[in-house]
């Protein structure tokens, strides 16, 4: 649905780029609306009353006006900064990679409520400190759900037998798990161990409070962390073609926290 001419609405900050001499175009990620570009006119002057509520991660509330080209933001209202976030670069750097992975799933103008809620919970987590490479793992997960492009992970994509409780594959080609004889030579499968389908079933389909509740090694984290990626680089690549951020994935698994401030 559209947005009315003059509307308000409540927003993350995605991103933003620098636009003209003062002005800055922000990616906003809304709950009706879904993703918006939009103009902030003067926010790079010293004195402008907006700057400070649409940093890059804040949780918004913002009037718009529909405009030729672009919406422009006429006023904006920080809810939640997330300042905790802000004062570690490590938290920060998972904070700016779920926000990136938002905005590299969302085709502009797609309603968005459930991503809103789930990237507002991610940062909140985030911010409050609980286990942060759970707290992405589960984000990827549950992002993937509701993009639409949850991996199978209850019966071979092959052979479409139900999976024994034994090591299987994970192939991101094939879009999920292949039994031990289906997997054995196909294309981009590795090994996943039963551990490992059984965190990422607790992903799919667990809450957070559940998947808190397993104690996860390093071992098994680094398995389930190394599928995933592999998951979302293909579907990235197949789907939403996103080389750069897939080429920044695959140096470092989570980008640096340059952009923050620009
Ligand atoms: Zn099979």
């Amino acid at each position: 649905m559209p947005p009315p001419r003059v509307y308000k609405t409540e927003a993350i900050v995605l991103r933003q780029r620098k636009l003209g001499e003062a002005d800055k175009i922000i990616t906003l990620y809304t709950p009706n609306y879904g993703k918006l570009e939009a103009v902030a006119k003067g926010v790079r002057r010293p004195k402008s009353r907006l700057a400070g509520h649409l940093e890059v991660l804040t949780y918004t509330s913002a009037m718009l006006a529909q405009g030729r080209n672009l919406d422009v933001v006429t006023q904006a209202q920080a809810v939640e900064v997330f300042a905790s976030l802000r004062e570690d670069l490590h938290r920060l750097s998972r904070a700016l990679y779920t926000a990136e992975l938002v905005d590299r799933f969302s085709p502009e103008g797609a309603e968005g409520y459930h991503i809103f809620q789930l990237l507002l919970a991610t940062l909140r987590r985030l911010a409050e400190g609980a286990g942060a490479d759970v707290v992405v793992r589960y984000f990827e997960m549950q992002l993937l759900n509701l993009a639409g492009f949850q991996p199978q992970l209850h019966h071979c994509l092959g052979c479409q037998r139900s999976l024994a409780p034994v090591p299987n594959c994970f192939s991101p080609a094939a879009g999920g798990v292949l039994c031990p004889s289906c997997g054995s030579g196909a294309v981009s499968s590795r090994p996943l161990s039963v551990s490992g389908l059984k965190v990422m079933r607790l992903l799919q389909k667990g809450g957070f409070g559940d998947v808190l509740r397993v104690r996860i090694g390093q071992t098994l984290a680094q398995e389930v962390e190394f599928h995933l990626r592999a998951y979302l680089i293909h579907v990235l690549e197949r789907d939403v073609r996103s080389a750069a951020f897939i080429d920044r994935l695959r140096r470092e698994g989570v980008v640096e926290p340059a952009g923050v401030a620009d």
